[in-house]
C-alpha cells in the first residue's frame, strides 16, 4: 500500500473512530441524560394524576362531609323520614355533586338508603349488590370510632373501580353521637380518566391489577410496581413513552394499573441534538482530513516520492555518485542528507573493494603459484592463469569445469581425500607433496597448500589451493642427495684416515711419555748432581777460607813489620798477595752464600728497623771508597714506615749496587742512591752515569757467575755472583730487581720491599 494511501486510511480510519467514539458516548451520556430527562418527566407527570386523583378524592371527601354534617341527614337516619329522600339525593343532586352513589349507613351496619346514578346517561341505576357485601364483610367502609374520622379511596367492584369517600353522620355543629355513616361513590370509568387526563393532556389507560388481558407493557410495569416502585415509566417506542402507576383500594390491595402515554419530545429533541452534532463534527473532519492530507502532500509525502524517485534512479543506475536532491531544514532533508552521507561511504567502500579487489586479481594473476579454489566437493570455482598453465590447459575457463581430484594423480586419491578431511576439521593443510597430472595426463611433483574459507552467511565452504610445481626442487634434491652421499662416504674414509693417524699419535705419545719419563729420571739425576755440586762448593769455599784467614793475618803482621824490616819490593808482593786473599775471601764468601741460597739454607733474621737507617748507614759506608775515586754520592730519601727484613742482607744488597756502580763509574762520576716509598711497597734506587751496560747483556746479569764481558774480568775485579745474590736477597723479601742501562750513559739498578709480605709467600717465592 502507498504512503498517500496509508495516510488516506490512517485519517479516514481516525475520522471514522472518532466520530463512533464521540457518538456511542455522546449517545450513552447525553442521549442518556435525555432518557432520563424524558423518564423524570413523565414520572412527574404520573404524580400529577395521582395528586389530581388524591385531589378527586378529598373534593369527593369534602362533599360527602357537607351531606353527612347535616342534621337533616342526622335524623333522616334516624328516623327514615321519606322526605328527605325526595328532597335531597335527586338527579340533580347527584349530577351537580358528580358522583355515582350515595349510601346512607347505619350504626348497626344497615343501609338505610342507597341510590346509584348513571351521570353519562343521567339516569337512576341499581346500587351495585357488590357492595352491600363490601360492607356486610368489613365495617371498615362504615365503622367511624370518632366524629372526626373520614374515610377515602378505591374499591374494586364488578361494575368497575370506585371512588369512595365515608363519613359518619352527626349534626349540622359536627357533634355526635355518631348515627350512621355516609357513603358517596364515583365510578373511576373512562369519562373519570378523560378528566383526570385533562391536568397532563396525554391520554390515560386503565387495566386491572389481575387482568389476564393485559398488554405486554403493562405486564412489566405491573412485574415493576409490585417490587414497591411508586411509579414505572418506559419508553414504548421512537414516538411514545408511558408511565404507570398502581392504585390500591381501602384495604389496601393493588387493583389497578393507570398508564399515562406521553409523546417522546425531549428524547427526539436529543436525538436531533446528537444528529446535527455528529453531522457536523463529519463535516469539520472531513475538512481537516483533506487539509491534512494536501499539507502533508505538499510537505512529505511529495517531498518523499521526489527522494524516492532520487534514490530509485541510483539504484537502477548503480551510479553511486549520484545524490539525492531534498531542501528544507527538516528530517526529510536530514534523511536526503544521511543518504547522501551513506552514498559517499559506499561510493568510498566500494572503490576501496574495487581497488582492493583488484589488488587480490593482481596478487592472484601474478603469483608464481597455481591458485585454485574450489567448493567442498572440489569443483574449482576460481582459477588463475598459472593454474591452467601448469596443468597443461589452453586457458582459466578449461580448468574451471574440473575437479581437483582430477588434477590428483590416481595413487595419491585416498591420501588426498584424507587430506580434504584435515582441512575440514583444521581449517588447513601444508607443504603436501602430490604426482599432479597436466591435461595430457603426464604427472609432475607438486607442492599443495591448502586452508578453509569459512562463508558463514551462504553457509557453504570453499578451499582454496596454492599449488607449486617442484620438479626442479625435486631435480636440485636429488642432486644434493648424491652430493650428500659423496660426502657422507668422503667423510666416512676420512674418519677412517683419522682413526689411523690417531693411532700413530697414540703411540707418538706413548714414546712422547716415555721420553719424558726420561727426562724426569735425567733432572732428577741432574738435581741430585746440582745439589752434589752445591754440596761440594759449599764444602770447598769453606775449606778455602779457613786458611785465608790466618794467611791474612800474618801478611798483615809482616806488613807491619813484626818480623823485622822488609823491602819495597818485598812490601809490594805482600801488597799484591793480600789483594788477591781478600779477593778470594770475597769470592769465596760470594760462592758459599750462593750456594746457601740454592741450597735454602741461608739463615735470614727478620726484625722491624727503619730502611731510611738502613740505606743512610750504607751510602756512608761506601762515601770514602767512592771518594777515593773522585765520585760524587748523593742520597735522596723519603720517609718510609718501619719494615720487616734482615738489615745485614738488604745492606748487602745496597752495598754491592754502590760497590758495582763505584766500580764501573770512572773517576769525576756521579752516583745517586734514592729511596722512596709507594702505597705498598719501598723501591731503592742506584744510578750511576759510568760505562753501562749492552742491551743484549741485561738479561744475563741475575745469573750466577755471569759477567758481562770477559774483558771485565780483568779490568774490574769481581765473581759475577753479585747480583746473582742480591736478586735472590730480594726475591726472598717478596721484592724484584731489575736495570735500566744504556753503554756509555749509566746504569740505574733498583729493587723494591713490599710492607707486608708473608712468610710464607716468602718462603715459596724466594725458590722460583
Ligand atoms: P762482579 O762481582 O763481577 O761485579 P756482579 O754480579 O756484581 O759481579 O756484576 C756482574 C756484572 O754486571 C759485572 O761484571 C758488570 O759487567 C756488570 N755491572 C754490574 N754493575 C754495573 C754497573 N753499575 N755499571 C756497569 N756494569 C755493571
Amino acid at each position: 500500500m502507498k504512503l498517500r494511501e496509508k495516510t488516506l486510511l490512517i485519517i479516514g480510519a481516525t475520522l471514522i473512530g472518532l466520530i463512533t467514539v464521540l457518538y456511542s458516548i455522546s449517545s450513552t451520556i447525553v442521549l442518556g441524560s435525555f432518557v432520563e430527562l424524558e423518564k423524570e418527566d413523565t414520572g412527574q407527570d404520573v404524580e400529577r394524576v395521582r395528586d389530581s386523583l388524591s385531589s378527586d378524592l378529598s373534593n369527593l371527601d369534602s362533599k360527602t362531609g357537607d351531606w353527612a354534617n347535616w342534621n337533616d341527614t342526622y335524623d333522616f337516619i334516624q328516623d327514615g323520614n321519606q322526605d328527605f329522600i325526595k328532597t335531597n339525593p335527586t338527579d340533580t343532586s347527584f349530577i351537580q355533586i358528580g358522583i355515582n352513589l350515595m349510601l346512607f349507613v347505619n350504626s348497626s351496619g344497615h343501609v338505610i338508603y342507597g341510590k346509584a346514578f348513571d351521570l353519562e346517561n343521567e339516569k337512576e341505576i341499581p346500587v351495585p349488590q357488590s357492595l352491600y357485601e363490601h360492607i356486610s364483610a368489613s365495617n371498615t367502609l362504615f365503622y367511624h370510632p370518632d366524629t372526626g374520622n373520614s374515610l377515602t379511596g378505591l374499591i374494586l367492584l364488578p361494575e368497575g373501580p370506585m371512588l369512595i369517600a365515608s363519613r359518619p353522620i352527626l349534626t349540622s355543629e359536627g357533634k355526635g353521637p355518631i348515627h350512621g355513616t355516609l357513603i358517596f361513590g364515583r365510578y373511576l370509568d373512562a369519562y373519570e380518566l378523560k378528566q383526570l387526563s385533562k391536568v397532563t393532556h396525554s391520554p390515560l389507560t386503565a387495566y386491572l391489577f389481575n387482568s389476564t388481558q393485559m398488554p405486554p407493557d403493562f405486564q412489566e410495569a405491573r412485574a415493576s410496581l409490585s417490587k414497591g416502585d411508586k411509579i414505572f415509566v418506559q419508553p414504548l417506542d421512537e414516538q411514545s413513552i408511558a408511565g404507570y402507576t398502581l392504585l390500591r383500594d381501602v384495604y389496601g390491595r393493588p387493583i389497578l394499573i393507570l398508564r399515562e402515554d406521553a409523546p417522546r419530545d425531549i428524547y427526539q429533541q436529543g436525538h436531533a441534538s446528537m444528529s446535527y452534532f455528529i453531522l457536523s463534527l463529519l463535516v469539520i473532519g472531513l475538512v481537516f482530513g483533506a487539509v491534512t492530507m494536501l499539507l502533508l502532500e505538499k510537505s512529505v509525502l511529495s517531498r518523499l516520492a521526489h527522494l524516492i524517485s532520487d534514490v530509485g534512479n541510483i539504484g537502477s543506475k548503480g551510479d553511486l555518485s549520484m545524490r539525492t536532491l531534498v531542501t528544507g531544514g527538516d528530517e526529510l532533508s536530514n534523511l536526503s542528507g544521511s543518504i547522501n552521507t551513506m552514498l559517499d561511504a559506499l561510493e568510498h567502500s566500494q572503490h576501496e573493494l574495487r581497488k582492493s579487489e583488484e589488488r587480490y586479481r593482481s596478487l592472484i594473476e601474478t603469483s608464481p603459484d597455481a591458485v585454485m579454489l574450489s567448493d567442498q566437493e572440489g569443483r574449482i570455482l576460481v582459477a588463475n592463469q598459472r593454474a591452467a598453465q601448469l596443468h597443461g590447459f589452453k586457458d582459466i575457463e578449461e580448468i574451471l569445469r574440473k575437479n581437483i581430484f582430477e588434477l590428483i594423480s590416481q595413487e595419491d586419491h585416498q591420501y588426498a581425500i584424507d587430506n580434504l578431511k584435515k582441512i575440514m576439521e583444521t581449517g588447513w593443510i601444508k607443504n603436501i607433496e602430490y604426482s599432479m597430472l597436466r591435461k595430457d595426463g603426464t604427472r609432475f611433483p607438486a607442492e599443495l597448500n591448502a586452508s578453509l574459507i569459512v562463508d558463514t552467511k551462504v553457509k557453504s565452504n570453499s578451499i582454496i589451493y596454492v599449488v607449486r610445481d617442484i620438479t626442479e626442487r625435486k631435480r636440485a634434491e636429488e642432486v644434493l642427495q648424491r652430493a650428500h652421499d659423496e660426502l657422507e662416504l668422503r667423510v666416512r674414509e676420512r674418519t677412517a684416515e683419522l682413526a689411523r693417524a690417531n693411532e700413530i699419535l697414540k703411540t707418538e705419545i706413548t714414546e712422547r711419555e716415555r721420553a719424558e719419563e726420561e727426562l724426569k729420571r735425567a733432572n732428577i739425576e741432574l738435581k741430585k748432581a746440582d745439589e752434589l755440586k752445591t754440596q761440594f762448593l759449599s764444602i770447598v769455599s769453606h775449606e778455602l777460607r779457613t786458611p785465608i784467614t790466618p794467611m791474612n793475618a800474618q801478611l798483615q803482621m809482616i806488613l807491619a813489620g813484626y818480623f823485622g824490616d822488609i823491602t819495597e819490593q818485598q812490601i809490594k808482593s805482600l801488597e799484591m798477595i793480600q789483594r788477591n786473599t781478600t779477593r778470594l775471601d770475597r769470592l769465596i764468601g760470594d760462592v758459599l752464600d750462593i750456594s746457601r741460597l740454592e741450597a735454602g739454607v741461608m739463615k735470614f733474621i727478620m726484625v722491624q728497623v727503619n730502611l731510611n737507617e738502613i740505606v743512610e748507614n750504607a751510602v756512608e759506608t761506601m762515601r770514602t771508597q767512592a771518594q777515593n775515586k773522585n765520585l760524587k754520592l748523593t742520597l735522596k730519601e723519603d720517609k718510609i714506615p718501619e719494615i720487616t727484613i734482615d738489615k745485614d742482607r738488604i745492606t748487602q744488597v745496597i752495598i754491592n749496587l754502590i760497590n758495582n756502580a763505584i766500580k764501573f763509574t770512572d773517576t769525576g762520576g756521579l752516583i745517586e742512591v734514592e729511596l722512596s716509598g709507594s702505597t705498598d711497597h719501598a723501591i731503592v734506587k742506584v744510578k750511576d752515569n759510568g760505562i753501562g751496560i749492552k742491551k743484549e747483556d741485561l738479561e744475563k746479569l741475575f745469573t750466577p757467575f755471569q759477567q758481562v764481558d770477559s774483558s771485565y774480568a780483568r779490568k774490574y775485579e769481581g765473581s759475577g755472583l753479585g747480583l746473582a745474590i742480591c736478586k735472590r736477597i730480594v726475591t726472598y723479601h717478596g721484592g724484584k730487581i731489575w736495570v735500566e742501562s744504556e753503554p756509555g750513559k749509566g746504569s740505574a739498578f733498583q729493587f723494591t720491599i713490599p710492607y707486608n709480605y708473608k712468610i710464607k709467600e716468602r718462603h715459596d717465592a724466594a725458590w722460583r
